[in-house]
């Protein structure tokens, strides 16, 4: 397994995310996303599980071929970092369904409580918004993105899988009409962060003429076939009005560095790592009503 100090000197080198320790576990966070009481969020590495072999070792993706049991172990000990007691895990499915998760609803059999042994049957979406409080919202991917996105004003997150199939699909557009339609969002105040995931240096591409769209064609890098996966998101988000300072990506490629990431293109049998994003009960102050 790849040293800490390898990836301490990734993550010095880019400006958006910074280093946290969770519980013994390496996490990144967003710059631009800490400091907000009442928002928690993480991206885990593959590194701190009990997963052996190729999903050696923070493995929470369920579809891979490895073992059930050490999997949901795995996904405890992320979301237990985090303080979450409940979770959801989506079925994702390259598709661009969105699970609504509302104060209200009966979500109960949805979501994944940790005293109770067995996992919910997964609702398959590719994305996740919700404004429950206490719930860890969980997208697991090896080269695809998990886009966070957090609405500070109405405290609401969301929490997306983006393949190149789910940006052809636009998923991030559907998300945000999701988050002003549903939850009163207002665009301007969303701000938004790019997990790792395959970078323009290997986002290949040899047959786009036939799988990309067009307005995708200018994020062609150069005279080679890979495309700029973070700048298309990026120009989704902006699109729909979220301004372009309040989005940021990670800029670190899964591919590169494997040793850290789980990484589909490099290992076809493989593992996938978790971006986690949740609401917290915030302390609120006591009103002293004025002295007449
Ligand atoms: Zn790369």
């Amino acid at each position: 397994m790849a040293s800490l100090e390898s990836l301490r000197s990734i993550i010095d080198g880019v400006a958006a995310v910074d280093w946290r320790r969770a519980a013994g576990l390496d996490t990144l966070e967003f710059k631009h996303l800490t400091g907000y009481p009442g928002l928690i969020h993480s991206i885990f590495t593959r590194h701190g599980g009990y997963s052996s072999g190729p999903f050696s070792e923070l493995n929470i993706g369920l579809s891979c071929g490895d073992d059930p049991q050490t999997i949901a172990q795995n996904r405890t000990l992320m979301l237990t970092a985090l303080g979450f007691k409940t979770g959801v895990f989506i079925d994702q499915v390259h598709g661009d369904d969105i699970l609504v998760l509302q104060q209200g609803m009966d979500y109960r059999k949805t979501v994944w409580c940790l005293e109770e042994k067995k996992m919910p049957q997964p609702v398959c979406a590719d994305g996740v918004v919700s404004d429950i409080q206490e719930l860890g919202i969980v997208i697991q991917t090896a080269d695809c993105q998990a886009v966070i996105l957090f609405d500070p004003v109405r405290q609401v997150v969301a929490n997306v899988h983006v393949g190149w199939r789910g940006s052809v699909a636009n998923i991030l557009k559907k998300c945000i009409l999701v988050m002003t339609d549903a939850f009163g969002c207002y665009p301007k105040d969303i701000i938004g962060g790019i997990s790792p995931s395959l970078g323009p240096c290997c986002a290949e591409f040899i047959h786009y003429r036939k799988e990309l769209p067009k307005t995708f064609w200018p994020y062609r890098c150069g005279k080679s076939d890979c495309f700029d996966f973070w700048q298309i998101s990026r120009m989704q988000l902006v699109e729909m009005g979220i301004p372009s300072e309040n989005v940021a990506a990670a800029n670190i490629c899964t591919k590169c560095h494997c040793n850290h990431f789980f990484s589909y293109r490099t290992n076809r049998v493989t593992g996938r790592f978790g971006t986690v994003v949740g609401l917290k009960k915030r302390c609120v102050k006591k009103r002293v009503p004025p002295r007449l």
